[in-house]
């Protein structure tokens, strides 16, 4: 019974979530068109356990702006920001996701196509820290092989209630081969950097591929659209 129950609710929100993607088209359209001057256009990913502060993070960034009040994500959704980076204007679309499992075959759709992600684990919960793993292998199994990430462990603030080190978090890091960054979405603590590191690093990718010849960034080949004005959103629901 939980199962059909469960089964209804995913059949549900997969049509809301197309309408969804449709209206986001539709807005990201009326976006691009008031503004078309952007040197690139990169897609990101904000992923992790539910509660971890992903909504948090992404609110402080885009709009310098921070609720205590917990209002779970349905699905997925986003925000546009442009910013100067290397003297090159680069619009972001960040996508913020659902942490729950019953959202996942949903928000991992969205995976194709991003060029970066902030895999975000929180400092005062040790179940958030030991999924990092398998959040990991998310990344690895549905995103394009050179999506670069970041892992960042926020509410650096609450010091008190910490309960994975920065040493840990630093070591799991390297382990997975990602840069790493403790912030806090309350207190503004590495917020803009981090975003600022992210494009960093999808920016030497990015050159790196284009001096190597990579079909996916000059187009030979199906892959993220790195150096062109963006594609809308894919729809990837069937409906
Ligand atoms: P999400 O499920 O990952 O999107 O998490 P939310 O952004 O909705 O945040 C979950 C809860 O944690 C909310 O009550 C937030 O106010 C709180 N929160 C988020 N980021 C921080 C932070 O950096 N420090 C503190 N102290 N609380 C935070
Ligand atoms: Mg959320």
């Amino acid at each position: 019974m939980v199962n059909i129950i469960d089964h209804l609710i995913q059949v549900f929100l997969l049509r809301f979530l197309c309408l969804q993607m449709a209206s986001a088209t539709a807005t990201y359209g009326q976006k691009e068109s008031s503004d078309q001057n952007f040197d690139y256009m990169f897609k990101i990913l904000i992923i992790g356990n539910s509660s971890v502060g992903k909504t948090s993070f992404l609110f402080r960034y885009a709009d310098d702006s921070f609720t205590p009040a917990f209002v779970s994500t349905v699905g997925i959704d986003f925000k546009v920001k442009t910013i100067y980076r290397n003297d090159k204007r680069i619009k972001l679309q960040i996508w913020d996701t659902a942490g729950q499992e019953r959202y996942r075959t949903i928000t991992t759709a969205y995976y194709r196509g991003a060029m970066g992600f902030i895999l975000m684990y929180d400092i005062t919960n040790e179940e958030s820290f030991n999924a990092v793993q398998d959040w990991s292998t998310q990344i690895k199994t549905y995103s394009w092989d050179n999506a670069q990430v970041l892992l960042v462990g926020n509410k650096c603030d609450m010091e008190d209630e910490r309960v994975v080190s920065g040493e840990r978090g630093r070591q799991l890091s390297e382990h997975l081969g990602f840069e790493f960054f403790e912030a806090s979405a309350k207190d503004n603590i590495n917020v803009k950097q981090t975003f600022e590191r992210l494009v960093d690093i999808i920016c030497e990718k990015m050159s790196e591929s284009l001096d190597a010849g990579d079909p996916a960034v000059t187009g030979a080949k199906q892959g993220p659209q790195l150096t062109e004005q963006p594609a809308p959103p894919h729809q990837d629901c069937a409906c």
